[in-house]
Formats: C-alpha cells, sequence, structure tokens
C-alpha cells in the first residue's frame, strides 16, 4: 500500500461529491491532518492507501504517491487532442514522470530543460522533442 500527499477525504462536501477530493477543503494530509509523513508506520482513514501491484517494486512506486498523481492529472486533465502537443517545463521530480505520461498517452511530447546534458535524458524518457533554455540572466524579467 502506498500513502502520498492526499491522506483522505471529509466525503460529504461538494468537492468530494463531485469526486474532486484533492481540491476539498476538509481533505487530510499526512503530516499535517494527523500524525505521519515520515514515520516508519501511520495510520491513516482506509480510503487512503492506494493498492501498488505486487510486480511493482515498491521503490519503483513510490513516487507514483504523489509527484505521479500530479503530473498524471496535469497532464490527462487539460483535454489536450489524441493527437496533441504536450510541453513539459523541467526534467526535474515532476517533469521526469510528466514526460513519460505525455509521452505514453501518445503526445508529441516536448521537454523544456536547462542543458545539452538533459537531451539524453529526455529521449530516454520519451520526449520527441527537446528545447535547451539559457539561464536566467540578471536584470531580465
Ligand atoms: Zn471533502
Amino acid at each position: 500500500m502506498a500513502v502520498g500527499w492526499f491522506g483522505g477525504s471529509c466525503g460529504h462536501r461538494a468537492y468530494c461529491r463531485a469526486g474532486d477530493i484533492v481540491h476539498c477543503p476538509g481533505r487530510k494530509i499526512p503530516g499535517r491532518s494527523y500524525p505521519g509523513g515520515w514515520a516508519q508506520s501511520i495510520t491513516v482513514p482506509a480510503d487512503t492507501p492506494a493498492h501498488i501491484p505486487d510486480a511493482l517494486d515498491l521503490l519503483d512506486a513510490a513516487p507514483f504517491g504523489c509527484a505521479g498523481v500530479t503530473t498524471f492529472n496535469a497532464v490527462r486533465k487539460p483535454g489536450a487532442r489524441a493527437d496533441g502537443r504536450v510541453a513539459v517545463f523541467g526534467l526535474g521530480g515532476l517533469g521526469h514522470l510528466a514526460v513519460q505520461f505525455a509521452a505514453k498517452l501518445g503526445y508529441e511530447t516536448i521537454a523544456i530543460g536547462r542543458g545539452v546534458d538533459r537531451v539524453k535524458l529526455a529521449r530516454d524518457l520519451g520526449a520527441h522533442h527537446y528545447i535547451d533554455t539559457p539561464p536566467r540572466r540578471p536584470g531580465l524579467p
């Protein structure tokens, strides 16, 4: 089982009734709403844990608890056409997942990062294109 940033819902406000439990002001967050977070073990509401398939290694599954949900919804929910194009800014903790989701969902995927050393990583993650951005110059907006 995995417990991500989302640690339970109130189940009765309009957001929860509409299925948008992440945006409900009554949502629960481990470490904030109840003890947990970096703990070795925690007690969580019954609707909180996500099942991890036996075939998936726990370390491989861990990013899906928060970053995976965040990026998957960011790629999926804007309603891009099936032949659409998705640009992902950054290839860090969230971006590397977003690039993989976008590419696997069939979008023409553009990774935007900093440094030519990221080209291979972007391609390995499934990006069709990579745009290298220069570092921000002092004095420019
Ligand atoms: Zn709620």
